[in-house]
Formats: structure tokens, C-alpha cells, sequence
């Protein structure tokens, strides 16, 4: 296989890096200063591309390259990678589901008891020394608090588990109602929004989706309503959450994610009602490395001809 060659989109972990090296001829687009030339001259033994949650592969980089038969995503989310193009031109499509859903659950759960409690916040007051000088203020409780989901998926479920450890009662929104499940459904993400606490969003990102959180959704919630978001930045009209936080219209806001990252609107930094995550749902050192195993899985998978481990399409 060493002879395949292999576009990685951007730096994305470096033991997938290692792997790729040790196995395929490994070509890193990032370090390409002249991308158009670079494509030009490559174009015949590329057959791989392997993106992220930060760059894949759109319509453009996949009409450069003639002989590319894969799309591997270091990511469960798609939303990178044009697939109606993929699917066109016969490439095939696989991602990186489950290995990583406890993590980003386990981290959603971990940003609704930071942005209650002020986890981060209350650190500062001690680190800065203002404890000397009086005690912390009093914050909200989260045990038992209505956690409403978008997205009762992979990772929404996750969350939804773990809420239910925590006493709070479980409703969702999502395209349809699952009716063997117990929690309750809302037809809207409005009505979700106005029968929860805590709004999370961990939906995939697609048109429908796009700025699934706007004026009216953020109104619904209300000034003690907390948003949390682990799943894309654009599913959240920024600028309104931003004014909403600004203006104590909304509670608090616990994100993971943002529109532009690692652009982060500057008017969130100055307040204390906020936790913000520099998207690192499934940061940790064992999922990263099974989700390179994935990757690479995939990869070996479909140049040995055998069936793909988790094909998207
Ligand atoms: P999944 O199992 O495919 O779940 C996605 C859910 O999105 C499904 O339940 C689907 O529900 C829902 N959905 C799709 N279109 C919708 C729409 N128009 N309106 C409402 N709901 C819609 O995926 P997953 O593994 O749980 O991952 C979910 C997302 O999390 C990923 O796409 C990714 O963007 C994000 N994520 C973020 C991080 C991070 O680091 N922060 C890490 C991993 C994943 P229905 O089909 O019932 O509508």
C-alpha cells in the first residue's frame, strides 16, 4: 500500500499521522504553500483523503482529484466533507461513530455542571486570591433540572443516560418521534426549549440544522435557561446568543463548539456565566487513538477490497 497516496486535510493527531507514514504514501495538505500546483501535479496517485471536523473534502478539492476512491473522516460529524459529490462520483464515505460518544457525552454532562455551579469560575476566585477576602457566591442546582436534547442520536442518548443519574427528567426534539423511547418528544425545537432547563445540542450539522438556535429557540429558553452546545458552532446563530448572554436574556451557555473557531466572539470572555471549550469533545488520548484505528481500519479495508468498518456512504 505504500505506493497509495494519501491527502491528510490538516494536523490532527499525530500517532494517525505515524500510522499513515508507516503504511501509505502520506501527503500533508497543510504544509503545502501552493495548494492548486501541488493538486495539479498529484492528482493521479492521490486515492485518499483523510479530514476532521475542521477541514474535509468540498466539492473543489474532490474534482481535483481525479482517482480519489475515499473519504476517511478522523470525526463522526460530516459536515466537512461534500457528500452528495462522494456519493456522484462513486467515493465512498466513512467516519468515526461510537468510539467516541462516551467522551463527548461524558463532556456535555461536564459543561452543564461548570456552567451551573461556575466550576470555572469559582477556580479563578481561588487562584486569584479573592477567597481571603469572602466567600464564593451561591450558584444553581443541577441535580434534577429538565435537560431537553436535539438529537437523540449516538451521543444524545449518551447524555440522556447520564442526565437520568442525575434525577433530571429527559425530552428531545428530533426530525421524528422514536416511540420506543421513553422521554418525552417535542414536535419543536421551540416547545423543547420552553419545557427544559438546559438545552443540548447534539444533532448533526446540515442545512436543515444550521443556526438550529436562533432568536426565537434562545427566547424560549429564557434568562434562566442554559444552552449547551458539543455538537457543531454553526447550529448557533452566535451573534444572538451572544447579545442574549450580553443582555441576561439567556441564563448561561456552556460551549464546546463555535461559528468560526477558533474565532470566539471576544464579548463572551468577560462573563462569568459562560464555560467556554476550545472543541475538544473527543479530546482524550484513548479515543483519538481508536478513532485512528478506525481510520486506518478503513483505509486498509477498502484498498484490501474487504467491507468497510463503518461506511457512511
Ligand atoms: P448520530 O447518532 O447520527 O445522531 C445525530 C442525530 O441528529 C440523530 O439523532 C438525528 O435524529 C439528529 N438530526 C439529524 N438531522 C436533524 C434535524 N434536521 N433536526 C433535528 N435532529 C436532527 O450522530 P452522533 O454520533 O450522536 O453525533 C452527533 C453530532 O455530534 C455529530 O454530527 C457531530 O457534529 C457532533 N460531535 C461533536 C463533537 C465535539 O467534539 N464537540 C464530537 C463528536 C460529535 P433524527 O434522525 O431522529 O432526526
Amino acid at each position: 500500500m505504500e505506493s497509495i497516496g494519501v491527502l491528510m486535510a490538516c494536523p490532527m493527531n499525530s500517532y494517525l499521522e505515524q500510522q499513515l507514514e508507516n503504511r501509505f504514501k502520506l501527503f500533508r495538505f497543510w504544509t503545502v504553500p501552493d495548494k492548486s500546483s501541488f493538486l495539479a501535479s498529484h492528482k493521479d496517485s492521490i486515492q485518499a483523503v483523510v479530514g476532521n471536523a475542521f477541514a474535509g473534502a468540498d466539492a473543489k478539492l474532490i474534482e481535483a482529484l481525479p482517482k480519489l476512491e475515499i473519504v476517511a473522516s478522523f470525526s463522526v460529524g460530516l459536515d466537512k466533507i461534500d457528500l452528495a459529490k462522494c456519493k456522484e462520483k462513486g467515493i465512498r464515505v466513512t467516519n468515526t461513530p461510537d468510539v467516541l460518544t462516551e467522551d463527548v457525552a461524558d463532556l456535555a454532562i461536564g459543561l452543564m455542571l461548570a456552567v451551573l455551579r461556575k466550576l470555572c469560575e469559582s477556580d479563578r476566585f481561588v487562584r486569584s486570591g479573592k477567597w481571603k477576602s469572602g466567600q464564593y457566591v451561591l450558584t444553581t442546582k443541577f441535580t434534577g433540572k429538565r435537560v431537553g436534547i436535539i438529537g437523540l442520536g449516538r451521543i444524545g442518548m449518551a447524555i440522556a443516560k447520564r442526565a437520568e443519574a442525575f434525577s433530571c427528567p429527559i425530552s428531545y426534539y428530533s426530525r421524528s418521534e422514536k416511540p420506543e423511547i421513553k422521554y418525552k418528544y417535542y414536535p419543536s425545537v421551540v416547545e423543547l426549549a420552553a419545557n427544559c432547563d438546559i438545552l443540548v445540542v447534539a444533532c448533526a450539522l446540515t442545512t436543515e440544522t444550521h443556526h438550529i438556535i436562533n432568536r426565537e429557540v434562545i427566547d424560549a429558553l429564557g434568562p434562566k435557561g442554559v444552552l449547551i452546545n458539543i455538537g457543531r458552532g454553526p447550529h448557533v446563530d452566535e451573534p444572538e446568543l451572544v447579545s442574549a448572554l450580553v443582555e441576561h436574556r439567556l441564563g448561561g451557555a456552556g460551549l464546546d463548539v463555535f461559528e468560526h473557531e477558533p474565532e470566539v466572539p471576544e464579548e463572551l470572555f468577560a462573563l462569568d456565566n459562560v464555560v467556554l471549550l476550545p472543541h475538544v469533545g473527543s479530546g482524550t488520548v484513548e479515543t483519538r487513538q481508536a478513532m485512528a484505528d478506525l481510520v486506518i481500519g478503513n483505509l486498509e479495508a477498502h484498498f484490501l477490497e474487504k467491507p468497510l468498518l463503518t461506511p457512511v456512504v
